[in-house]
């Protein structure tokens, strides 16, 4: 029977991932083996098979007798691992959440809805790395895979706003705990009608200017405010959020010899776990409004269109909506006033699920079919 080894698992995206494979009754048709960096020996978790002591992550001999590696462990972790247990002589399918191997030549970005002709290719030639990619990109090309399938987009823009959960584990504690603060240095002013706004504001300024305000992880406050940068910097100017955009998205598609042009800015808010972006796409030529929006909703079966209007925006197109579930819902879609051939168009989707583990879930999947 294959042996599936999984790395990472009680992390952020581990523990979604472990979550959404218990709720699809995936762990079947192979033999799950847990590891960890920290807690070797320790008690793994139950998924039904009865549970076993956690193995070594860092054990070369260990990871070899799996024939699939499925990794939410993070970046270094893998850069310090897969090299040598590739060195080492193992053969096995290597699936990660982690960047680190994102633009490896030997290596597919995984998206099935979107890329499943570029997997099904990977596989028949022998690729062994297959990769989640960054959130905001799957995200995106989940909401516009039916323009990008019938070749209509020239070119696009996505101004993102981006949620905590991005940022890891602790950041999102720490938006919640700023939130509380701020709650409670206005709270006096708060619980009396008559006071005035301008001394509530001016309370909540003070507050987020306090040296003493938590921001550890952020660096400054996010709750009442907002971050436009995320990640490094790239020499041309954008962060490397930004010039993920372009390069992953061209990889997902295989369209790395005829780019279509992507760029934006990457913007964190106070959302917990859902990415939203709003798009400026140049089409390639003028569609009309209900062609692109029939292109857009019949893509795949978790986008879902949101008529243009206030009551189903507010109702249906919102972080608090989206959250937890795997809808990727796409709305505000109108010509624009610039051309026929100019779209906008807004989305939200939950992050940590088709931005991180949804696409690693269904990709093992994958895997197990093409070993059976
Ligand atoms: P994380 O929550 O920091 O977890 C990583 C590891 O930290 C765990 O597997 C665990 O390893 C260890 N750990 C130490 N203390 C822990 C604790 N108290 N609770 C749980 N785990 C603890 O990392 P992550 O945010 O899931 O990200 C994992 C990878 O996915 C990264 O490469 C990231 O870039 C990528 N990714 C993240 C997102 C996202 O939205 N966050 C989206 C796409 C891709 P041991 O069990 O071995 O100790």
């Amino acid at each position: 029977m294959i042996k599936v080894g999984f790395v990472g698992w009680r992390g952020m995206v581990g523990s979604v991932l472990l979550e959404r494979m218990l709720e699809e009754k995936d762990f079947s048709g192979y033999e799950a083996y847990f590891f960890s960096t920290s807690q070797v020996g320790s008690e793994g978790p139950d998924v039904g098979m009865g549970s076993s002591p956690l193995k070594d992550a860092y054990a070369i001999s260990a990871l070899a007798e799996m024939d699939v590696i499925v990794t939410c462990q993070g970046g270094s972790y893998t850069k310090k691992v897969y090299t040598e247990l590739r060195f080492s002589g193992w053969n096995g399918y290597w699936v990660d959440a982690a960047s680190a191997l994102r633009m490896d030549k030997d290596s597919v970005i995984v998206l099935d809805p979107v890329n499943s002709d570029v997997i099904d290719g990977a596989l028949n030639k022998g690729v062994k790395a297959y990769i989640g990619g960054n959130c905001t990109v799957s995200l995106m090309l989940m909401a516009l895979a039916g323009l990008f399938k019938e070749n209509c987009i020239e070119w696009l823009t996505s101004m993102t706003y981006q949620a905590s959960s991005g940022a890891g584990a602790n950041n999102m504690r720490e938006l919640v705990n700023q939130m509380k603060i701020i709650g409670l240095s206005a709270e006096e002013l708060l619980n009396n009608p008559a006071s005035a706004i301008l001394d509530v504001d001016r309370k909540v300024t003070a507050c987020l200017r306090d040296p003493g305000f938590p921001a550890d992880n952020f660096g400054v406050p996010l709750a009442a405010s907002l971050i436009p940068w995320i990640d490094s910097p790239m020499e041309n100017g954008q962060t490397r959020e930004e010039w993920k955009g372009v390069v992953e998205t061209n990889k997902i598609l295989g369209r790395e010899n005829n780019p279509i042009p992507v760029d934006g800015q990457c913007v964190r808010i106070g959302a917990m776990r859902c990415h939203s972006q709003a798009f400026t796409i140049k089409l390639t030529r003028d569609i009309p409004l209900n062609e692109v929006e029939a292109m857009i909703g019949g893509a795949n079966e978790w986008v879902k269109v949101v008529p243009n209007n206030k009551e189903e925006t507010l109702k249906e197109l919102t972080p608090a909506k989206i959250s937890g579930d795997l809808t990727i819902a796409v709305g505000r879609i109108r010509k624009m006033n610039i051309g026929g051939q100019y779209l906008t168009a807004f989305s939200v989707g939950d992050q940590l699920l088709w931005g991180a583990a949804e696409p690693i879930r269904r990709m093992l999947n994958i895997l197990i079919k093409h070993c059976a």
